[in-house]
């Protein structure tokens, strides 16, 4: 397609003019409402300044402002630049730095923050969205703001009251619409700096056009069984300002009229609440989430059954939770993957009786795949053999924002695997772009299901020998006394690495390594099992909750 992001959803405020768009704490907004609240927002955003091609930062968390905003900025011509809303001020400045946005949308508890950056960096004009208003105060509390004043040693922060000289998001919204004349982008302009996780180094903004977004919601959509237009109910507790959050709950939910209710933390007692009168269809997460729903859920008495598609990404999803959600509820729970690069998604499983517990699936329509030795991209590998996946398609971002050589390795010409052999047939529709290096090591079965091994970055090399942790973690969480676990490879005097693993201990037990090592020794050969074992109180995770084995890693060299 060759319509914009905002071509979507002016489409979507027409078609379901009367239906519910968003819905947040009870308060909801229809289509028509949204449309008109998208153009007045952006004639205010004009008014301000902003014009085609800037960035624009957002710095906030699940709301309807969020999707406004998102979409005003769209409507310009110009880049959303989306942020955690909990990044502490020195995360946030590192990003501003980077990508040098002159214009913030932030809640308010952060606009002093922001508005206090030094001047160098270019931050003219912060606009403070008062979101904590319509919240119970329970979330209130959960959304408890990074403490500025002592960070930055300057800002001064008044709850409630937005920095000096900060706009208030509500007198944007008191302009007239944006002429129907202004400029429009076009699909191939850049939408969106999005931030990878920094699960591996620094967070990097991909840089992303609206034919890459747009395209991906299609894929997702084009692939599930019968999703009803204009009837479906989207839970939104995914962040939107990740990339699986907003593909889902913002492209996605807002181009199929869904309902969409945004929760700005997750908490299950809300969601069980929200349940009770507009039943969920939708429920994108990431597996701790789905435990915890199930949990609250089964204590409350309360079902799951309305939920026709529960997709988990990020991270690995266990088969024990599959078993534990589809015996629960009666619904599918099925497995996909993704990266920031690619829109994000890449591969789900079917959401049917032929989904395989223990893969990401089947690439989506119009994706093709390779997979080939990491050391040597141009070298093909066969079916069930593990090698780093490639991905080709509509999807795939153009770059890093002002990183060229990190752009230049994560996209490989055509010319490089030209002579490779397309194992699923996918070739026509995929395109000619350039190829994404997903840093991901995975194998790709007969029948096309992909099961991913581990991040290329993590493999352990001891002794000559890749060690895959993720293996070796899910050999020893088999065992009683082991409640969680990261396995990383500590630098070793001779340039190798040691196996080690940190680990959290059931309640009352005691550290015995030589316990660990013969039971790892039963199912895994010696020089996988771990020489070192670390305990730690908990593993630290990223705020998506991945296990950031980076940090583990540093953790335990001083140990
Ligand atoms: P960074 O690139 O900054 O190090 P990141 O790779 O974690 O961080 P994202 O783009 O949010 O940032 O995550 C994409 C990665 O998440 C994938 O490359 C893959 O390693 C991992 N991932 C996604 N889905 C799954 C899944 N179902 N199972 C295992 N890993 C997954
Ligand atoms: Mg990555």
């Amino acid at each position: 397609p060759d319509d914009s992001l905002v071509d979507v959803i002016e489409a979507s405020a027409t078609t379901y003019a009367n239906h519910v768009a968003l819905e947040f704490f009870g308060a909801t907004t229809s289509y028509r409402e949204l449309g008109a609240a998208i153009d007045r927002a952006a004639e205010g955003l004009r008014r301000l300044g902003v014009s085609a091609g800037d960035r624009v930062a957002i710095v906030l968390p699940n709301c309807p402002q969020h999707i406004i905003a998102f979409y005003a900025v769209l409507r310009l011509g110009a880049i959303v630049v989306e942020h955690n809303p909990l990044y502490t001020p020195r995360e946030l400045l590192h990003q501003f730095e980077d990508h040098g946005a002159s214009i913030a949308i932030v809640w308010d508890k952060l606009a002093a923050t922001i508005a206090d950056f030094p001047s160098a960096m270019g931050v003219e004009t912060v606009v403070a969205v008062d979101v904590t208003r319509a919240m119970p105060f329970g979330m209130r509390a959960k959304l408890r703001m990074p403490v500025a004043a002592a960070r930055t040693g300057r800002a001064k922060l008044t709850l409630g009251h937005p920095a000096p000289g900060a706009v208030v998001w509500a007198s944007l919204l008191k302009s007239g619409p944006i002429a129907a004349e202004h400029p429009r982008p076009q699909a191939d302009d850049v939408a969106l700096l999005q931030y990878t996780s920094g699960t591996t180094g620094t967070p990097k903004g991909a840089v992303l056009s609206h034919r890459n977004l747009l395209v991906n919601s299609l894929q997702g959509q084009a692939w599930l069984p019968g999703p009803k237009p204009g009837a479906e109910v989207f839970y939104g507790v995914l962040p939107m300002f990740h990339a699986f959050g907003l593909t889902l709950c913002i492209t996605s939910a807002m181009s199929m009229g869904a309902r969409l209710v945004l929760f700005p933390a997750f908490d299950p007692e809300l969601v069980l609440k929200a349940a009770r009168h507009n039943p969920p269809t939708f429920l994108p997460a990431v597996p701790p989430i789905y435990d915890r729903m199930l949990t609250a859920a089964d204590a409350a008495g309360v079902s799951l059954a309305s939920i026709r598609f529960a997709i988990s990404g990020a991270m690995a999803l266990p088969p024990a939770l599959v078993e534990r959600w589809e015996a629960g509820t009666e619904s599918l729970l099925v497995e996909g993957y993704g990266m920031t690069e690619s829109s994000p998604i890449i591969a789900v499983n079917p959401v049917a009786a032929n989904r395989r517990a223990g893969t990401v699936g089947l690439p989506l329509p119009n994706i093709e795949i390779r997979v080939v030795d990491p050391e040597r991209p141009g070298v093909q590998r066969g079916f069930d053999e593990a090698g780093e996946l490639l991905v080709r398609g509509p999807q795939v971002f153009s770059g890093y924002w002002n990183r060229p050589s990190e752009s230049a390795e994560a996209l490989l010409g055509a010319d490089v695997v030209a002579d490779s052999v397309d194992p699923l047939d996918t070739a026509d529709a995929a395109g000619s772009g350039p190829w994404l290096r997903t840093g991901d090591i995975v194998t790709v079965s007969a029948d096309g299901f992909i099961s991913i091994v581990d991040r290329a970055k993590e493999l352990i090399v001891t002794g000559g020998f890749n060690v895959s942790p993720t293996e070796v973690e899910g050999a020893l969480l088999a065992h009683p006394d082991v409640l969680d676990i990261a396995v990383v490879g500590a630098p070793d005097a001779d340039g190798s690495e040691v196996v080690t693993a940190a680990v959290v201990l059931a309640p009352g037990v005691e550290l015995d390594p030589d316990a660990l090592r013969t039971f790892a020794k039963t199912c895994l050969t010696p020089y996988k099992v771990p020489r070192r074992f670390v305990q730690v109180d908990e593993l630290p995770r990223s705020l998506i909750g991945k296990v950031l084995r980076r940090q583990v890693q540093q953790q335990i060299i001083g140990k």
